[in-house]
């Protein structure tokens, strides 16, 4: 797929990949062998009908196309952007055994490109109202996919979002360079249509309670408030201005939208040595908004070696070829600061790999006398992020694991407080768009049978 630039990119925050013509695509979707069993739907948790869709585009007939995706998916957009394809549905690819995978990401990208902008838009059929009223926390794709689903059965449903805006991660974490805020808006905008309610600026377990949702008139509760609270490093100096979560950093640039600034006031450090720590998706969507914040210098450390990055090998190479440094093998030990309080630099320390831990990757060892001294002007904390415990605190009944995640039955989504269902990151901790999505959906099946028949 024909990409920007890196050079040019690296400084701008328009998309990175620019998308298929109808002829690129209808070559790409001629290659799919249209397998009887096809093992690509095997690797796609939601079972979207790959080689239909496919089909649809070789034959030129994107509509049927786009209609095929949406018996599966409500956000193609998204999906076709965001998913790990490569580890999913292309990875069991047939063709992938003696050559390239069918390009399933693209394909759906394209498709859903073309309707959005070319293709006539229809709503789909809504059931006959129930009466039933359905209150959704959260509007990331999890709380999305379970308002998209009931409304379409007939219920009423409200989304209540903390943020002044809808879409989750898609919208606060996600960059625009990889993910275009107007697509996740559209999706939002036909829910909207579709007749659900949307209410932002209500942090459920403050500004109302599951249980005051529950005196007010709803019939039942989706908590979709994923795994948004920063996890740091615990080390000394961490305090210092110029240092971010990645969650706050990416919130302040996507969504208060940092980057436009001065057009936007929202204040964030630009720093010129900047160092992120972690090597997951969140840490290279850091890295890459860094440099078109306009930094000089982006390094990445990492404990482990390259071996165990956790992002994406797409996001790791455009991460590279725009000028993003691995460092690996690597630890912060403490950041040191000026007299005013602000980084300046970080004390480092050179890790080996020994046996694998819990977490099946090689457990990294420091090596003991190899500190030495990085400078830097902002550091961004990627290293994970846990459950808020907003919502658990303030709603008696609801369970929690270990680690502070709303337990829920995976077949259902079925919490241990009647009427209360949950999905998505607060569950599984921090996963996936598309797995947010089939829990979505799961507990959507599940609450439109409590809705119909009960508990
Ligand atoms: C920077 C970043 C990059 C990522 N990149 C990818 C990727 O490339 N591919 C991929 O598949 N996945 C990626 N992920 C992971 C993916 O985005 C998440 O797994 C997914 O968004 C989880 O969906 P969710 O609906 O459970 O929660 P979220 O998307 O986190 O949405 C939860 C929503 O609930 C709201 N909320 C929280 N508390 C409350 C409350 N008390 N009251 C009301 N609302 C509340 C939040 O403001 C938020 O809008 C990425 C994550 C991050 C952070
Ligand atoms: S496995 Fe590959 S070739 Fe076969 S149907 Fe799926 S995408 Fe097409």
């Amino acid at each position: 797929m024909p990409e920007q630039e890196p050079k040019v990119r690296a400084r701008n925050f328009d998309e990175v990949p620019l998308g298929y013509s109808p002829e690129t695509a209808q070559l790409e979707a001629g290659r799919c062998l249209q397998c009887k069993k096809p093992s690509c739907v095997e690797g796609c948790p939601v079972q979207i009908d790959i080689p239909g869709f496919i089909r649809h585009i070789k034959e030129g007939d994107f509509s049927g196309a786009i209609m095929k995706l949406w018996e599966k998916t409500s956000l193609p957009a998204v999906c076709g952007r965001v998913c790990p394809q490569e580890s999913q549905c292309e990875a069991l690819c047939i063709l992938g055994k003696k050559d390239e995978p069918v390009a399933v990401g693209r394909l759906e990208r394209f498709a859903s490109d073309w309707q959005r902008t070319k293709g006539e838009f229809k709503l789909p059929e809504k059931a006959a109202p129930t009466g039933k009223k359905v209150a959704v926390v959260g509007s990331g794709p999890s709380g999305l996919t379970v308002a998209g689903d009931l409304v379409l059965k007939g219920h009423q449903v409200t989304i209540f979002e903390a943020f002044h805006k809808t879409g989750g991660v898609l919208i606060y974490g996600i960059p625009e360079f990889r993910l275009p805020k107007a697509i996740v808006q559209a999706e939002v905008d036909i829910l909207e249509k579709l007749g659900a309610e949307v209410v932002c600026n209500a942090v459920i377990g403050r500004t109302l309670t599951v249980d005051e949702l529950f005196a007010d008139g709803f019939d039942a509760v989706y908590v979709g408030v994923g795994a948004g609270l920063p996890v740091f490093m615990n080390v000394p100096g961490e305090n210092l201005i110029g240092i971010y979560s990645a969650n706050e950093y990416l919130t302040r640039s996507n969504l208060m939208k940092a980057y436009r600034f001065p057009e936007y006031d929202t204040p964030i450090v630009f720093g010129k040595n900047v160092v992120v720590l972690g090597a997951g998706n969140v840490a290279m969507d850091s890295a890459r908004t860094a440099l078109r914040l306009g930094a000089e210098s982006v390094k990445i450390v990492y404990r482990r070696s390259r071996d165990e990055m956790p992002a994406r090998g797409e996001e790791i190479h455009h991460a590279e070829e725009e000028g993003v440094e691995m460092h690996l093998l690597t630890n912060p030990t403490r950041f040191l600061g000026d007299d005013q309080g602000r980084v300046v630099a970080m004390e480092c320390i050179k890790m080996e790999l020994g046996e694998p831990d819990a977490s099946g990757r090689r457990r990294p060892i420091p090596i003991q006398g190899s500190e030495f001294t990085m400078e830097t002007d902002l550091v961004v904390i990627s290293i994970g992020a846990g459950p808020n415990p907003l919502i658990t605190s303030t709603t008696k009944g609801l369970q929690t694991n270990k680690r502070g995640y709303i337990m829920a039955d995976p077949k259902t989504g079925k919490t241990y407080k009647k009427g209360v269902w949950a999905g998505g990151d607060i569950v599984t901790g921090s996963a996936t768009v598309i797995l947010a999505m089939g829990a979505g959906r799961i507990a959507a099946n599940s609450m439109h049978e409590y809705l119909t028949v009960g508990w």
